[in-house]
């Protein structure tokens, strides 16, 4: 078992700084009436948080904080769910600590 001490996600999340561009976000969700399993299941795995249900159930994505790991779009891009592009030059995520 390593030494190390354990850190969550969330506290290492915390160095992370964000420039947001103002409408201009660079994830967007195609209009659905009910989710597929995997864009559901992006309410649960996107390790920054953007994806979230609505009201009346269909997922919605704010992409302030987005890490740009590629999760999402790997697994909804190809199908059409989304679309995905980097932020601009000077936007989104900076990390601090690598
Ligand atoms: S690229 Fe990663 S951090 Fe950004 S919204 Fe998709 S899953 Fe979340």
């Amino acid at each position: 078992m390593s030494d190390e001490p354990k850190v969550r996600v969330e506290e290492k999340l915390q160095y992370n700084r964000y420039l947001v561009d103002p409408g201009k976000p660079h994830i967007a969700v195609a209009p659905h009436e009910t989710p597929s399993r995997n864009l559901q299941a992006m309410t649960t795995i996107c390790p920054a948080g953007c994806y979230a249900n609505n009201a009346t159930g269909q997922v919605e994505v704010v992409a302030d904080g987005c890490m740009e790991c590629g999760t999402c779009r790997i697994l909804l891009e190809p199908t059409g769910e989304i679309t995905w592009t980097y932020p601009r030059g000077g936007f989104g995520v900076l990390f601090k600590f690598g």
